[in-house]
């Protein structure tokens, strides 16, 4: 038996590479797993076993002939409910898109099936990415492995807790503002958000299309620089995706050449981020004890400022649901997903399809959008808000100036329990600290630093870096990994 709670994908690579587990094998592990902890946990949204199992065996046959698509031939990844599988449901866990089966792959899935990798059921979400625990799922409310009475985060906590709870080996989820990185701190495991434009959106179901970005979830860093190495790159699908230039050898190998230690590297720590009101205690202590580790391995921190960040979120809550009010438009009830075939006229079948079809946090959101963008208030809100957000951009650049890296928490509190946040901006609140990235568009990760002593939970800290500098963001946060150590597991 594998420990599946443990295994990364580069170590099940290693197995399958030396004939010491088949992909069969590894896959019907996971699925015995998930069929005696998925009840409790309700990580997925579908999965077809024997889908997988088939997929599983071609792959197997591929490396008995020598033949494997690479490294990671065989091995299983779980997908979030809003990155398109053709031929499989694709719901953003919303009634709108209940029975919407997705006609072509999103680039990244075309490009795990080059790999040989094995897709592993869909992971459940916050309704169109919209929220921070995925209590906003139509369908279901997935638990936190480490208690199954609190939240694993959101928008893509099915994804972090089926990767935590080892009912996979790893995930792939989407940020606009904060969906990987908050859940992976909850669950205690690693989440990228890579620079915008690093991994193509092409069939990522939009939320807000100038934040939104793939990344992997993972249950180490080298994970997740082997999973960039597999999604990233411009894709002529995509006009947003760029040209950009991987390490020789590509993000893996980089790591595995990179220094142990951090000597000459500058952390940056920006001093509004400790001023931030209602950061739990254990949460702080979890920070400190992670700034010196990181001095330990010979970094230097410095002070940095970013003014701007205090509006942040309330320049997040403006530009998300203004993109979204607009993307969400082609949902009317015509042409994808959910119709009342009884509403009579057209006007009305959009009216009831949509009335019927969205969550509360999905019309609340689009109601806001459309507020901010209605003539009379655009100039007010919408366009002020994009000023504010170049600002933002702005104080990062100029802070990297002073820096390499900058340190922050992920979160303020560790994952709560169902039901604690009713009130919407409480919700909101939990990602004080990631949406300032998606506005400036660099990239973050959030690595598991310690267990909060108040709550027993993990808790995670978040490393920020340039744009598309994701090669040092991998340095700083293996090297922080290995001196950190193993990270516990939940007992679930
Ligand atoms: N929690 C944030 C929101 O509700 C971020 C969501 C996300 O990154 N998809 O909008």
């Amino acid at each position: 038996m594998t420990d599946l709670k443990r295994l990364t994908m580069v170590e099940a690579s290693n197995l399958l590479s030396r004939g010491e587990i088949t992909s069969v094998q590894l896959c019907k592990e996971c699925l015995d797993r998930i069929s005696s902890v998925d009840g409790k946990m309700k990580a997925f949204l579908s999965l077809n076993e024997e889908e997988v199992l088939s997929q599983a065996k071609e792959s197997d046959a591929r490396r008995a002939s020598g033949k494997a698509l690479g490294p990671f031939d065989g091995v299983p990844v779980t997908i979030k409910d809003n990155i398109a599988v053709k031929g499989q449901k694709c719901s953003c866990a919303s009634r709108i898109l209940e029975n919407f089966v997705s006609p072509y792959d999103a680039t990244v899935i075309a490009k795990l099936r080059n790999a040989g990798m094995v897709l592993m059921g869909r992971a459940n979400m916050d309704e169109f990415a919209m929220g921070s625990s995925c209590e906003n799922s139509a369908f279901q409310k997935t638990a936190n492995p480490w208690d199954i009475t609190r939240v694993p985060g959101g928008s893509s906590g099915g994804s972090a807790a089926s990767v935590a709870a080892g009912e996979t080996v790893i995930a792939l989820g989407s940020d606009t503002g904060g969906s990987i990185r908050q859940p992976a701190s909850f669950c205690g495991i690693v989440g990228l958000k890579p620079t915008y434009g690093r991994v193509s959106r092409y069939g990522l179901v939009a939320f807000a299309s100038s934040l939104d970005q793939i990344g992997p979830m993972s249950k180490d860093v080298r994970d997740s620089a082997a999973m960039l190495d597999l999604i990233c790159g411009e894709d002529e699908r995509d006009s947003t995706s760029l040209p950009a230039p991987v390490p020789e050898g590509g993000f893996l190998a980089a790591l595995e050449r990179s220094g142990e230690d951090l000597k000459g590297m500058k952390i940056g720590v920006p001093k509004e981020y400790f001023q931030v009101e209602g950061v739990a205690d254990g949460v702080k202590k979890v920070t400190e004890e992670a700034m010196e580790k990181l001095k330990a391995l010979g970094a230097e921190f410095v002070e940095i400022t970013l003014p701007h960040t205090k509006y942040a979120m309330a320049c997040y809550y403006i530009i998300a649901p203004a993109e979204a009010s607009a993307n969400l438009a082609r949902f009317d009830g015509i042409r994808y997903g959910y119709r009342n075939e009884s509403s009579g006229d057209l006007v009305r079948t959009y009216f009831d399809s949509r009335g019927e079809g969205f969550g509360p946090e999905v019309t609340r959101r689009i109601m806001l959008g459309t507020y901010v963008l209605s003539s009379g208030y655009y100039d007010a809100y919408y366009v002020r808000a994009q000023k504010v957000r170049t600002l933002i951009r702005r104080d990062f650049v100029e802070a990297f100036g002073k820096c390499d890296l900058i340190f922050t928490p992920v979160t303020p509190a560790p994952a709560f329990h169902f039901g604690e946040k009713s009130d919407p901006m409480q919700m909101y609140l939990s990602d004080v600290f990631t949406t300032a990235l998606n506005l400036a568009g660099n990239c973050g990760i959030s690595v598991p630093a310690g267990i909060d002593r108040e709550s027993n939970m993990p808790s995670g800290i978040q490393l920020i870096a340039p744009d598309l500098a994701e090669e040092k963001l991998f340095h700083a946060a293996y090297a922080f990994e290995k001196a950190r150590g193993a990270f516990p597991v939940p007992a679930l």
